[in-house]
């Protein structure tokens, strides 16, 4: 890297705000992804600003979280939350807010790296207007999520289009897992260039406590048998498939079983239908006086329950990545998880966790059972687990990968070997005739 140009990124999320709380309604594995990567991209020396849509009036329109890396809001329709899935038209107005914003500072980005569908269309339009480099990561791929649902919305075919379009037109697609790749070659498209760079996490931050201490700050039984789920209440994560499990885990009756459902946000939100569904499952199966709801926990909280937690169970039904499991595992706690896309990835089964297939119920209490039943193995479990992240996740890690990837890109490295592979071809043509 040679001039500050060089180093400048923007990170486009669209719908997926970096700077809001996670756990909530439509923040999740994106919305830490993008920070987290932002924060470790500007440490390693690069100037990052992160654009996203501003929903609220109250919401600051920059948000400065390090010397050298911040949150741009940009007005895209009337400051208010949209669902994903209607946010389409409001594209044009974000790019136009984009362009002013580059204006005004005098600058153009060489490089933008675009998150979910949304944002790579906004993507593809820098491009074209003023010949920004692109590198796409898709978080969630239409192709996957519309085989996992019975309602296909309307803009299922214009995402699909996009999808297709920027895999074979961004100068690096960016997949999470090896089997995200095999799904954009199997099911988007065979053309197109793409890395596999996984997502990470805060390896200090996570596995800073040992079980015992985390129960002693959380006021959980020590000798409770503690089955965790986190994330955000969406039927496609599966947490009836958990509930039904651990109604049928043999330690029922024990008095030490306990579960624990966090995530999600107060009443009235977008996931509440999903929450009443969850706890009214939870009732009827007569689980009420061992499941807890915490709520939305915060990034601060988290290792606590992870830590305190006997196992944490991803029960999704299908997930590209899972930041999930790989916090659990950097907290030392083994994963059960469904056997299905980026799941396949982090967890090992029978060195890491377990895997089951999504949505069977008795696979899942089987898997909950065995681990329960072994405090020693599900120790062994979890130093593997944590081996396993402290090797391949962690942000610096995939911090300097895609740092890597931005260089050689604004370097024109890609192009030159391109070339050069063109011109050797060239070459074996003249040979051969
Ligand atoms: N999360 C959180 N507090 C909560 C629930 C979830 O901070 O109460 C975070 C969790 O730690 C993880 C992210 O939200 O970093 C969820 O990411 P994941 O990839 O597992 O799922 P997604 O939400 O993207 O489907």
């Amino acid at each position: 890297m040679n001039s500050i140009t060089e180093q400048r990124i923007a990170l486009i999320s669209v719908h997926g705000d970096p700077a809001v709380e996670i756990g909530k309604e439509e923040a999740g594995g994106q919305n830490v992804y993008v920070r987290q990567v932002g924060e470790a991209l500007a440490k390693l020396g690069w100037e990052v600003e992160m654009f996203t849509r501003k929903v609220s009036a109250e919401q600051q329109t920059i948000v400065q979280h390090s010397p050298n890396c911040r949150t741009i809001r940009l007005e895209a329709g009337a400051v208010e939350f949209v669902p994903r899935d209607n946010l389409f038209g409001y594209l044009p107005e974000f790019i136009d807010n984009f362009l002013q914003f580059q204006q005004e500072n005098g600058f153009v980005y060489p490089l933008v790296h675009t998150n979910y569908w949304l944002s790579s269309w906004v993507g593809m339009q820098l491009k074209e207007i003023q010949g920004s480099k692109q590198v796409h990561t898709y978080h969630s791929l239409g192709a996957v999520k519309y085989n996992t649902i019975d309602t296909i919305p309307l803009i299922a075919s214009t995402r699909l289009a996009i999808e297709k379009q920027v895999l074979e037109t961004a100068e690096r697609i960016v997949a999470t897992s090896p089997q995200e790749k095999e799904h954009m070659r199997s099911l988007v498209s065979t053309k197109g260039n793409i890395d596999i760079i996984p997502c990470g996490t805060d390896i200090t931050q996570f596995g800073c406590m040992d079980r015992q201490a985390a129960r002693a700050q959380l006021g959980i039984d020590p000798e409770a048998k503690l089955v965790m789920y986190i994330g955000r209440f969406d039927p496609r994560k599966g947490i009836e498939t958990l509930v039904r499990a651990v109604g049928e885990s043999q330690f029922r009756e024990s008095g030490k079983l306990q579960l624990m459902i966090g995530g999600g946000s107060r009443p009235g939100h977008s996931d509440g239908i999903e929450r009443d569904r969850i706890e009214n499952i939870v009732a009827e199966l007569g689980m009420s006086d061992f499941t807890t709801f915490p709520g939305r926990i915060s990034q601060e909280k988290l290792p606590y329950y992870y830590a305190a937690a006997d196992v944490c169970v991803v029960p999704s039904h299908y997930e590209p990545f899972g930041l999930v499991a790989i916090e659990a595992m950097a907290s030392k706690t083994p994963v059960i998880a469904s056997d299905v896309g980026g799941l396949q990835f982090t967890v090992v089964p029978e060195e890491t966790g377990l895997l089951a297939p999504p949505q069977d119920v008795g696979a899942f209490a089987t898997a909950i059972d065995r681990i329960l039943s072994s405090p020693q193995w599900r120790d062994e479990l979890g130093q593997a687990a944590r081996k396993r992240v402290e090797t391949k996740f962690s942000w610096e890690g995939v911090a300097s990968e895609l740092a890597q990837l931005y260089t050689r890109l604004l370097q024109g490295k890609y192009e030159e070997t391109q070339q050069q592979s063109s011109e050797d071809t060239q070459k074996k043509v003249l040979l051969v005739s």
